[in-house]
């Protein structure tokens, strides 16, 4: 971040379950470093993947995180300059950067199998991620000359045998090897729906995020991220700006050392409110307090 430019900070939860400690910790984290620098904190509902996404979900997470103490200036139930801040509603930006990306060739399509990967609108996280494709239609010749995404699924080409390294502000330097920890990854659905890591990238660089704070589980996903901004930023200028700061902050586990998912009820925000916690009590479970 430049001096001078205004630290955009963003909370970015998905509406398919009760947010948890893991939530509280991050969110709670990516607010206080917006109000020490002076920031705009944005919320946005990432309900790409409208099989999972409910209503009611996204009505508790903006209650669970305002019970937390956690304000934002720009949402989807406050607007903001950069609205739509909820993807269900941004499919043309998306598109638009899937087009960019298709004329610049970093991009091609996938026949190989008939079902994507159902979780591929979700960040994924150590245990879920995509395995390494084979790269088999990688020299289809007709990826050129298609103009509509739909009907198969797209895959980012990626610059095989390549570091990807960067700065975490809270991990520090990290090291990636494209072909290695990832390879081939998918930036479009069969069904039409953009996958997670390009989302994340056209909304972060179109509603000016200037540091992205998450988990830790999606430092491979910040690498893939980075690769997809270097792309759309060889062709278009929304691009050209700089990539956001990262800081990674670490997980919360449950007692058995598992990495907190929406599957564990109990230790929702909305459990531990229903059950008596207060909001002290639950800051200090999540470790900030
Ligand atoms: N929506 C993602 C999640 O809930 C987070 C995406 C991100 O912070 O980039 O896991």
């Amino acid at each position: 971040m430049g001096s001078g430019e205004t630290y955009r900070g963003r909370l970015a939860p998905s509406p398919t379950g009760l947010l948890h400690l893991g939530h509280a910790r991050t969110f709670w984290i990516a607010a206080q470093r917006c109000r020490e620098r002076d920031g705009r904190l944005v919320l946005r509902n990432e309900d790409l993947d409208s099989q999972r996404s409910r209503a009611e979900f996204f009505r508790a997470m903006i209650d669970d995180l305002r019970w937390l103490g956690i304000d934002w200036e720009e949402g989807p139930d406050c607007g903001g300059p950069y609205a739509p801040y909820s993807q269900s509603e941004r499919h043309e930006y998306y598109l638009a950067a899937w087009q960019r990306l298709r004329r610049g060739g970093h991009i091609y399509p996938c026949f190989c199998s008939r079902k994507d990967r159902p979780q591929s609108a979700s960040a994924p996280n150590d245990n879920d991620d995509e395995p390494l494709y084979p790269e088999t239609c990688r020299n289809r010749p007709d990826a050129a000359i298609i103009s509509d995404p739909r009907g198969m699924s797209w895959r980012f080409r990626i610059p095989n045998g390549n570091a990807i390294e960067f700065t975490d502000l809270k991990l520090g330097p990290q090291h990636f090897v494209a072909g290695k920890d990832f390879g081939d990854f998918l930036i479009w659905r069969r069904d039409d729906v953009p996958a997670y890591q390009l989302a994340v990238v056209v909304d972060d660089a179109l509603m000016q995020i200037t540091e992205v704070v998450r988990g830790a589980d999606l430092l491979k996903s910040t690498a893939r991220q980075i690769l997809i901004w270097q792309a759309l930023a060889n062709v278009s200028r929304e691009f050209s700006g700089q990539i956001p700061s990262y800081y990674h902050c670490d997980l919360v586990r449950d007692g058995a050392g598992v990495r907190l998912a929406k599957r564990h009820d109990a230790l929702s925000i909305r459990h531990l409110r229903e059950t008596g916690t207060t909001r002290q009590e639950v800051l200090r479970l999540a470790g900030v307090q």
